[in-house]
């Protein structure tokens, strides 16, 4: 066991990745992305599947689904 305690917020891990499943049934791709990412280029206007492109207009983060 690390004796490393980090707080954690939101649902990043140790790393500040989220863990996201796309919500495109047909394809479910599991991706990661980073919180800083996330804030700064992503907002929550605006986020796209990497592997399908699914992308849905006013899309925030809970419609991708904590994997
Ligand atoms: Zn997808």
């Amino acid at each position: 066991m690390s004796d490393i305690n980090i707080p954690v917020e939101f649902t990043s891990d140790e790393k500040g990745y989220y863990d996201r499943q796309c919500p495109n049934e047909k394809c479910e791709y599991i991706f990661k992305i980073h919180m800083e990412d996330w804030k700064e280029k992503v907002s929550d206007e605006q986020v796209f599947c990497p592997m399908c492109g699914h992308v849905n207009d006013n899309i925030k983060l809970d419609h991708f689904r904590p994997f």
